[in-house]
Protein backbone atom coordinates (compact mmCIF):
# COMPACT_ATOMS: atom_id res chain seq x y z
CA UNK A 1 0.00 0.00 0.00
CA UNK A 2 3.02 2.15 0.85
CA UNK A 3 4.85 2.81 -1.86
CA UNK A 4 8.81 2.67 -1.48
CA UNK A 5 9.63 6.15 -1.96
CA UNK A 6 7.61 6.69 0.66
CA UNK A 7 8.51 4.02 3.42
CA UNK A 8 11.98 4.93 2.79
CA UNK A 9 11.17 8.63 3.57
CA UNK A 10 8.79 8.03 6.47
CA UNK A 11 11.20 5.73 7.90
CA UNK A 12 14.46 7.39 7.20
CA UNK A 13 14.09 10.61 9.36
CA UNK A 14 11.92 11.96 12.41
CA UNK A 15 13.33 15.41 11.81
CA UNK A 16 10.14 17.33 10.49
CA UNK A 17 12.19 20.11 8.92
CA UNK A 18 13.68 17.33 6.79
CA UNK A 19 9.93 16.09 6.08
CA UNK A 20 8.27 19.40 5.69
CA UNK A 21 11.07 22.27 5.30
CA UNK A 22 9.72 25.54 5.96
CA UNK A 23 6.32 24.60 7.12
CA UNK A 24 3.68 26.76 7.93
CA UNK A 25 0.27 27.17 9.21
CA UNK A 26 -1.87 29.26 8.03
CA UNK A 27 -5.72 29.71 8.15
CA UNK A 28 -7.51 31.48 5.63
CA UNK A 29 -10.64 33.23 6.39
CA UNK A 30 -13.83 31.49 4.22
CA UNK A 31 -17.04 33.93 2.78
CA UNK A 32 -19.34 31.73 4.16
CA UNK A 33 -19.66 29.01 6.54
CA UNK A 34 -18.90 25.42 4.53
CA UNK A 35 -18.75 22.05 6.08
CA UNK A 36 -19.77 23.96 8.88
CA UNK A 37 -15.94 25.95 8.97
CA UNK A 38 -15.47 29.85 8.65
CA UNK A 39 -12.27 29.40 8.36
CA UNK A 40 -9.33 26.30 6.64
CA UNK A 41 -6.42 25.77 8.07
CA UNK A 42 -3.51 24.10 6.46
CA UNK A 43 0.18 23.13 6.88
CA UNK A 44 2.02 24.73 3.50
CA UNK A 45 6.16 23.50 3.08
CA UNK A 46 8.37 23.75 0.43
CA UNK A 47 10.00 20.29 -0.49
CA UNK A 48 12.51 18.95 -2.56
CA UNK A 49 10.11 19.37 -5.54
CA UNK A 50 7.96 22.45 -4.84
CA UNK A 51 5.41 23.66 -2.43
CA UNK A 52 3.01 21.51 -0.92
CA UNK A 53 0.17 21.05 1.11
CA UNK A 54 -1.09 19.01 4.16
CA UNK A 55 -4.96 19.96 5.39
CA UNK A 56 -6.94 17.26 6.57
CA UNK A 57 -10.21 18.80 8.06
CA UNK A 58 -9.25 19.03 11.96
CA UNK A 59 -11.80 16.78 13.19
CA UNK A 60 -10.10 13.76 10.91
CA UNK A 61 -8.33 11.20 13.14
CA UNK A 62 -4.69 9.76 12.60
CA UNK A 63 -5.60 6.55 10.14
CA UNK A 64 -7.76 8.83 7.26
CA UNK A 65 -5.29 11.84 7.81
CA UNK A 66 -2.13 9.62 7.47
CA UNK A 67 -3.46 9.46 3.92
CA UNK A 68 -3.37 13.27 3.44
CA UNK A 69 0.19 13.16 4.75
CA UNK A 70 1.16 10.69 2.07
CA UNK A 71 -0.50 12.78 -0.43
CA UNK A 72 1.01 16.27 1.24
CA UNK A 73 4.47 14.74 1.51
CA UNK A 74 4.26 13.20 -2.72
CA UNK A 75 3.22 16.65 -3.90
CA UNK A 76 6.25 17.95 -2.20
CA UNK A 77 8.81 15.31 -2.34
CA UNK A 78 8.26 13.93 -5.85
CA UNK A 79 7.27 15.07 -9.51
CA UNK A 80 3.85 15.84 -10.26
CA UNK A 81 2.49 13.94 -12.99
CA UNK A 82 3.45 15.30 -16.43
CA UNK A 83 0.39 17.38 -17.75
CA UNK A 84 -0.93 17.57 -21.21
CA UNK A 85 -2.36 20.72 -21.03
CA UNK A 86 -1.78 24.33 -19.45
CA UNK A 87 -4.72 24.80 -17.57
CA UNK A 88 -8.14 22.84 -16.59
CA UNK A 89 -11.71 23.67 -16.80
CA UNK A 90 -13.22 24.76 -13.41
CA UNK A 91 -16.66 23.96 -12.59
CA UNK A 92 -18.71 26.46 -9.97
CA UNK A 93 -20.85 25.40 -6.98
CA UNK A 94 -24.47 26.23 -6.21
CA UNK A 95 -25.01 25.29 -2.34
CA UNK A 96 -28.56 24.50 -0.98
CA UNK A 97 -29.91 27.84 -1.09
CA UNK A 98 -33.22 29.60 -2.38
CA UNK A 99 -33.47 30.71 -6.27
CA UNK A 100 -32.95 34.24 -5.57
CA UNK A 101 -29.25 33.51 -4.66
CA UNK A 102 -28.26 31.82 -7.68
CA UNK A 103 -27.59 34.82 -10.36
CA UNK A 104 -25.21 36.10 -7.15
CA UNK A 105 -23.48 32.55 -6.68
CA UNK A 106 -22.84 32.35 -10.78
CA UNK A 107 -21.49 35.92 -10.68
CA UNK A 108 -18.88 34.69 -8.69
CA UNK A 109 -17.08 32.05 -11.45
CA UNK A 110 -16.64 34.05 -14.37
CA UNK A 111 -15.85 31.81 -17.74
CA UNK A 112 -17.38 29.38 -15.70
CA UNK A 113 -19.14 26.77 -18.23
CA UNK A 114 -20.19 24.75 -16.02
CA UNK A 115 -21.75 24.37 -12.40
CA UNK A 116 -22.21 21.84 -9.44
CA UNK A 117 -25.55 21.81 -8.05
CA UNK A 118 -26.10 20.88 -4.61
CA UNK A 119 -29.34 18.85 -3.77
CA UNK A 120 -30.92 16.60 -1.02
CA UNK A 121 -29.80 18.39 1.81
CA UNK A 122 -33.60 18.14 2.45
CA UNK A 123 -33.98 14.48 1.60
CA UNK A 124 -36.55 13.98 -1.38
CA UNK A 125 -39.22 16.04 0.62
CA UNK A 126 -37.59 18.98 -0.35
CA UNK A 127 -37.59 17.78 -4.10
CA UNK A 128 -39.51 20.92 -5.54
CA UNK A 129 -37.03 23.22 -3.91
CA UNK A 130 -33.90 21.71 -5.59
CA UNK A 131 -36.06 21.71 -8.47
CA UNK A 132 -36.69 25.46 -8.07
CA UNK A 133 -32.70 25.97 -7.74
CA UNK A 134 -31.83 23.53 -11.03
CA UNK A 135 -34.53 25.97 -12.60
CA UNK A 136 -32.71 28.80 -11.73
CA UNK A 137 -29.76 27.48 -12.97
CA UNK A 138 -30.93 26.93 -16.25
CA UNK A 139 -32.50 30.41 -16.76
CA UNK A 140 -29.53 32.41 -15.32
CA UNK A 141 -27.01 29.91 -17.38
CA UNK A 142 -28.66 28.96 -19.91
CA UNK A 143 -25.19 27.33 -21.86
CA UNK A 144 -23.90 25.76 -18.80
CA UNK A 145 -23.72 22.39 -18.42
CA UNK A 146 -24.93 21.03 -14.96
CA UNK A 147 -23.95 18.30 -12.44
CA UNK A 148 -25.81 17.32 -9.33
CA UNK A 149 -24.69 16.69 -6.17
CA UNK A 150 -26.83 14.56 -3.92
CA UNK A 151 -23.94 13.55 -1.32
CA UNK A 152 -25.77 10.32 -0.38
CA UNK A 153 -28.53 12.22 0.86
CA UNK A 154 -31.37 9.65 -1.00
CA UNK A 155 -32.48 5.91 -0.10
CA UNK A 156 -32.91 4.03 -3.26
CA UNK A 157 -36.49 5.19 -3.50
CA UNK A 158 -36.01 8.33 -3.66
CA UNK A 159 -33.31 8.39 -5.65
CA UNK A 160 -35.18 7.06 -8.49
CA UNK A 161 -38.23 9.94 -7.87
CA UNK A 162 -35.07 12.11 -8.25
CA UNK A 163 -34.16 10.72 -11.54
CA UNK A 164 -37.59 10.73 -13.29
CA UNK A 165 -38.28 14.30 -11.91
CA UNK A 166 -34.85 15.46 -13.58
CA UNK A 167 -35.32 13.16 -16.91
CA UNK A 168 -38.49 15.02 -17.54
CA UNK A 169 -36.70 18.65 -17.22
CA UNK A 170 -36.35 20.34 -20.90
CA UNK A 171 -33.81 18.94 -22.71
CA UNK A 172 -32.02 17.45 -19.30
CA UNK A 173 -29.83 14.86 -22.21
CA UNK A 174 -28.21 18.28 -23.10
CA UNK A 175 -27.05 19.76 -20.41
CA UNK A 176 -26.83 17.64 -17.56
CA UNK A 177 -24.02 15.87 -16.92
CA UNK A 178 -24.36 13.36 -14.36
CA UNK A 179 -25.81 12.77 -10.93
CA UNK A 180 -23.43 12.63 -8.21
CA UNK A 181 -23.71 10.01 -5.11
CA UNK A 182 -27.56 9.84 -5.26
CA UNK A 183 -27.40 7.44 -2.50
CA UNK A 184 -24.56 6.03 -0.23
CA UNK A 185 -24.23 2.41 -0.77
CA UNK A 186 -21.90 1.27 -3.69
CA UNK A 187 -24.85 -1.78 -4.07
CA UNK A 188 -27.58 0.72 -4.36
CA UNK A 189 -25.49 2.82 -7.11
CA UNK A 190 -25.18 -0.12 -9.01
CA UNK A 191 -28.82 -1.12 -8.67
CA UNK A 192 -30.05 2.42 -9.58
CA UNK A 193 -27.80 2.54 -12.45
CA UNK A 194 -29.43 -0.46 -13.68
CA UNK A 195 -33.06 0.81 -13.38
CA UNK A 196 -31.58 3.80 -15.02
CA UNK A 197 -30.59 2.00 -17.99
CA UNK A 198 -34.06 -0.30 -18.17
CA UNK A 199 -36.01 2.81 -18.23
CA UNK A 200 -33.71 4.28 -20.56
CA UNK A 201 -33.49 7.55 -18.98
CA UNK A 202 -31.03 9.63 -20.01
CA UNK A 203 -29.49 10.37 -16.67
CA UNK A 204 -25.44 8.93 -16.04
CA UNK A 205 -24.38 8.24 -12.17
CA UNK A 206 -21.00 9.81 -10.92
CA UNK A 207 -19.57 7.80 -7.76
CA UNK A 208 -17.74 10.22 -5.00
CA UNK A 209 -18.30 8.72 -1.28
CA UNK A 210 -18.31 5.52 -2.73
CA UNK A 211 -14.36 6.04 -4.59
CA UNK A 212 -13.07 8.60 -1.34
CA UNK A 213 -14.60 6.68 1.80
CA UNK A 214 -14.45 3.47 0.44
CA UNK A 215 -11.93 0.28 1.32
CA UNK A 216 -12.35 -0.52 -1.71
CA UNK A 217 -12.69 2.22 -4.46
CA UNK A 218 -12.59 -0.29 -7.40
CA UNK A 219 -16.07 -1.96 -6.40
CA UNK A 220 -17.52 0.95 -8.03
CA UNK A 221 -16.29 -0.12 -11.46
CA UNK A 222 -16.43 -4.00 -10.72
CA UNK A 223 -20.19 -3.41 -9.98
CA UNK A 224 -20.31 -1.15 -12.93
CA UNK A 225 -22.27 1.14 -10.23
CA UNK A 226 -21.04 4.65 -12.38
CA UNK A 227 -19.85 6.32 -14.93
CA UNK A 228 -17.97 9.17 -13.97
CA UNK A 229 -15.87 8.76 -10.87
CA UNK A 230 -14.52 11.91 -8.74
CA UNK A 231 -10.99 11.77 -7.41
CA UNK A 232 -9.56 14.31 -4.86
CA UNK A 233 -5.65 13.75 -4.78
CA UNK A 234 -4.99 14.27 -1.06
CA UNK A 235 -7.42 12.27 0.01
CA UNK A 236 -6.76 9.71 -2.01
CA UNK A 237 -3.10 9.56 -0.88
CA UNK A 238 -1.45 11.53 -3.82
CA UNK A 239 -1.96 12.06 -7.37
CA UNK A 240 0.08 8.87 -8.41
CA UNK A 241 -2.63 6.85 -6.31
CA UNK A 242 -5.76 8.57 -7.22
CA UNK A 243 -4.69 8.40 -11.37
CA UNK A 244 -4.35 4.36 -10.25
CA UNK A 245 -7.96 5.15 -9.09
CA UNK A 246 -8.82 6.62 -12.70
CA UNK A 247 -7.15 3.94 -14.87
CA UNK A 248 -8.35 0.65 -12.37
CA UNK A 249 -11.62 1.86 -12.97
CA UNK A 250 -11.30 2.85 -16.43
CA UNK A 251 -14.07 5.32 -15.99
CA UNK A 252 -13.91 9.05 -17.25
CA UNK A 253 -12.87 11.19 -13.96
CA UNK A 254 -13.37 14.68 -12.57
CA UNK A 255 -11.04 16.14 -10.02
CA UNK A 256 -12.16 17.75 -6.96
CA UNK A 257 -10.52 19.81 -4.47
CA UNK A 258 -10.60 18.99 -0.49
CA UNK A 259 -10.56 23.00 0.22
CA UNK A 260 -7.17 23.25 -0.11
CA UNK A 261 -5.18 26.56 -0.28
CA UNK A 262 -4.11 27.51 -3.94
CA UNK A 263 -1.16 25.65 -3.18
CA UNK A 264 -2.88 22.31 -2.64
CA UNK A 265 -5.40 22.84 -5.46
CA UNK A 266 -2.42 22.44 -7.97
CA UNK A 267 -1.98 18.88 -7.22
CA UNK A 268 -5.69 18.31 -8.61
CA UNK A 269 -4.86 20.74 -11.12
CA UNK A 270 -1.70 18.80 -12.48
CA UNK A 271 -3.37 15.26 -11.85
CA UNK A 272 -6.28 16.74 -14.03
CA UNK A 273 -4.14 18.30 -16.57
CA UNK A 274 -2.47 14.31 -16.60
CA UNK A 275 -5.26 12.43 -17.74
CA UNK A 276 -6.28 11.70 -21.16
CA UNK A 277 -9.15 12.61 -22.89
CA UNK A 278 -10.81 9.56 -24.37
CA UNK A 279 -14.20 8.97 -25.87
CA UNK A 280 -15.82 8.02 -23.40
CA UNK A 281 -14.93 11.58 -21.40
CA UNK A 282 -15.62 13.72 -24.59
CA UNK A 283 -18.89 11.77 -25.19
CA UNK A 284 -19.85 13.30 -21.34
CA UNK A 285 -17.92 16.27 -21.03
CA UNK A 286 -17.15 17.64 -24.89
CA UNK A 287 -13.71 17.82 -23.73
CA UNK A 288 -11.55 18.17 -20.51
CA UNK A 289 -14.11 17.79 -17.79
CA UNK A 290 -14.44 20.45 -15.33
CA UNK A 291 -12.87 20.26 -12.29
CA UNK A 292 -14.29 20.79 -8.52
CA UNK A 293 -11.05 22.99 -8.13
CA UNK A 294 -12.41 26.45 -8.43
CA UNK A 295 -13.37 26.47 -4.08
CA UNK A 296 -10.87 29.22 -4.00
CA UNK A 297 -13.67 31.31 -4.64
CA UNK A 298 -14.90 30.11 -0.81
CA UNK A 299 -12.03 31.98 0.70
CA UNK A 300 -11.77 35.93 0.75
CA UNK A 301 -8.17 35.54 0.09
CA UNK A 302 -5.59 32.81 -0.75
CA UNK A 303 -1.46 33.01 -0.19
CA UNK A 304 -0.18 32.26 -3.71
CA UNK A 305 1.55 34.47 -5.30
CA UNK A 306 -0.40 36.17 -8.15
CA UNK A 307 -3.48 35.07 -6.20
CA UNK A 308 -5.98 37.05 -8.38
CA UNK A 309 -9.13 35.05 -7.76
CA UNK A 310 -11.12 38.14 -7.18
CA UNK A 311 -10.37 39.92 -10.08
CA UNK A 312 -9.41 37.31 -12.52
CA UNK A 313 -6.42 36.43 -14.30
CA UNK A 314 -4.70 33.70 -13.11
CA UNK A 315 -6.36 31.57 -10.13
CA UNK A 316 -10.05 31.63 -11.42
CA UNK A 317 -9.93 33.42 -14.41
CA UNK A 318 -12.04 32.49 -17.72
CA UNK A 319 -13.03 29.63 -15.31
CA UNK A 320 -9.77 27.67 -15.78
CA UNK A 321 -6.90 26.50 -13.13
CA UNK A 322 -3.16 26.38 -14.31
CA UNK A 323 -1.30 23.11 -14.12
CA UNK A 324 1.58 24.26 -12.52
CA UNK A 325 2.90 24.30 -9.38
CA UNK A 326 2.32 27.65 -7.24
CA UNK A 327 4.13 29.38 -4.84
CA UNK A 328 3.29 30.97 -1.95
CA UNK A 329 3.43 35.13 -1.57
CA UNK A 330 5.71 35.99 1.11
CA UNK A 331 3.40 39.00 2.14
CA UNK A 332 -0.06 36.56 2.59
CA UNK A 333 1.79 33.87 4.08
CA UNK A 334 2.92 35.99 6.50
CA UNK A 335 -0.31 37.46 6.92
CA UNK A 336 -2.17 34.54 7.47
CA UNK A 337 -0.17 32.57 9.73
CA UNK A 338 -1.24 31.34 12.56
CA UNK A 339 -0.11 31.62 16.30
CA UNK A 340 2.24 29.73 17.69
CA UNK A 341 -0.35 27.22 19.43
CA UNK A 342 -2.06 26.45 16.30
CA UNK A 343 1.54 25.47 14.82
CA UNK A 344 2.57 23.33 18.16
CA UNK A 345 -1.42 21.28 17.27
CA UNK A 346 -0.32 20.48 13.52
CA UNK A 347 3.23 19.67 14.72
CA UNK A 348 1.91 16.69 16.84
CA UNK A 349 -0.75 15.70 14.27
CA UNK A 350 2.09 15.31 11.98
CA UNK A 351 3.90 13.14 14.04
CA UNK A 352 0.86 11.00 14.58
CA UNK A 353 -0.10 10.55 11.17
CA UNK A 354 3.98 9.49 10.55
CA UNK A 355 3.36 7.32 12.89
CA UNK A 356 0.56 6.07 11.24
CA UNK A 357 1.94 5.71 7.65
CA UNK A 358 4.85 3.86 9.74
CA UNK A 359 2.88 1.11 10.43
CA UNK A 360 1.76 0.74 7.33
CA UNK A 361 5.24 0.43 6.22
MG1 LIG B 1 -19.56 15.01 -3.95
Amino acid sequence: MIPDWLAELVTGTDDLDALLPQRRVVELPMITRFRGITSRQAVVFRGPAGWSEFSPFLEYAAPEAARWLAGALEFGHRPAPEPLRDAVPLNGTIPDCSPDAVPGLIARYPGAGTFKIKIAAGGIANLDTDLARIRAVRAHAPAARLRFDANAGYPLAAAQQLCVAVAALPEAADWLEYIEQPVAAVEDLARLREWIADRGLPIRIAADESIRKAEDPYRVAALGAADVVIVKAQPLGGAQHAADVVTGCGLPAVVSSALETGIGLRAGALLAASLPVDAAAEAIFAGPPACGLGTGALFTTDIIAGDTHRDGDDHLGGGLLSAWRAEPDPELLAAHTADAETHAWWDARVRDCLSELRRQV
